[in-house]
């Protein structure tokens, strides 16, 4: 017969109560590293405008054709949005209109938002990331094979000569982006969900754990002065990863460890680098999957523990290359 492991008078029960409480107290303050977004953070980290900047990206005007930086850049690189770092455009896309603007084919999916624009006629473009204004997106203009030309106004955007992407989730994104964002010859970092089976989710949907996303990392970095292998590296320094769909005290497959490649070098970095863990002994849960749509988190996400002037507790750095 099963021995009892409590047995209890109504006084205990009374002391029972009480001790619950505090527990629920106390979980309320340790599960996990952040809130539900109670205590929003309306401060942002986007970069300081100039008058000229400001007329495009925020008050919605257009720059004179033929004036901009990069009508006729046949670099390659990334474009990046000028207010908020979010990489927008490949150069791989980018094509020759002679229209006097940036024109390009496709977007980096999840990057722009179409929307009507104020004359009621034409299709303006923002940025997903911040809101910030684009240009214009026209079709059935027949330059490439998809048959659209978004076009940008270069002060929109900041061009970055061997920029790449790299996708990665590591538990809250908040402690990872900490990281990556002091990583040498990081540009830039966007924390958000990939992974999943939605669009466009919230943080709330994303919690609840039904979307199927991961909390993740775009960064985009100089492949000319940080190789892919690094930031895999400082990936895997960075957060444990053996525990599965957890990191410490926050628990759920949005906390899974996660490496989304772009390409099959990626890819195959990856591979390289998981036959070196296990040879060092690692049991690692980390998924190494194709990426799919990166959809920016809420803007109180964004460098989380800058804005806020704290540091991460739920990752520390351990060196293990
Ligand atoms: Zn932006």
């Amino acid at each position: 017969m099963p021995q009892k492991l409590f047995c209890i008078d109504a006084m205990d029960i009374r002391v029972v109560k009480i001790m619950r409480l505090a527990a629920m107290i106390f979980i309320a303050f340790a599960a996990g590293c952040k809130d539900n977004g109670s205590s929003k953070e309306q401060k942002t980290m986007y970069k300081p405008l100039t008058a000229q900047e400001k007329r495009v990206i925020v008050h919605k005007g257009t720059e004179p054709p033929f004036s901009g930086a990069y009508y006729d850049n046949h670099r390659k690189g990334l474009y990046l949005c000028r207010q908020c770092g979010k990489a927008l455009f490949e150069s791989s896309s980018k094509f020759e209109s002679e229209c006097g603007w940036p024109s390009f084919d496709d977007q980096i999916a999840g990057a722009v938002i179409k929307q009507k624009d104020a004359d009621g006629v034409r299709t303006e473009i923002i940025c997903a990331n911040c809101g910030g204004h684009l240009g214009h997106i026209f079709s059935g203009e027949n330059f490439t094979p998809k048959n659209t030309r978004y076009c940008v106004n270069s002060i929109s955007m900041d061009f970055i000569e061997n920029g790449q992407r790299a996708i990665f989730a590591a538990g809250c994104f908040w402690g990872v982006e900490y990281y990556f964002k002091q990583a040498a010859s990081v540009i830039s970092t966007t924390v958000g969900y990939t992974a999943g089976n939605t669009e466009k989710p919230t943080y709330k949907q994303v919690c609840d754990d039904k979307t199927g996303h991961a909390e993740a990392i775009e960064v985009v970095y100089d492949s000319a002065k940080i190789s892919y292998e690094d930031l895999i590296k400082l990936f895997f320094e960075i957060h444990d990863f053996t525990q599965l769909d957890r990191q410490g005290p926050d628990i759920g497959k949005q906390y899974r460890s996660g490496i989304y490649y772009l390409n099959e070098q990626q890819k195959e970095t990856a591979e390289k680098i998981f036959t070196e863990l296990k040879q060092k002994g690692y049991d690692i849960k980390t998924e190494l999957k194709p990426a799919q749509t990166f959809w920016s988190a809420e803007e109180y996400h964004q460098q989380y523990y800058k804005k806020n002037g704290k540091a991460p507790y739920c990752h520390i750095r351990k060196k293990i290359f």
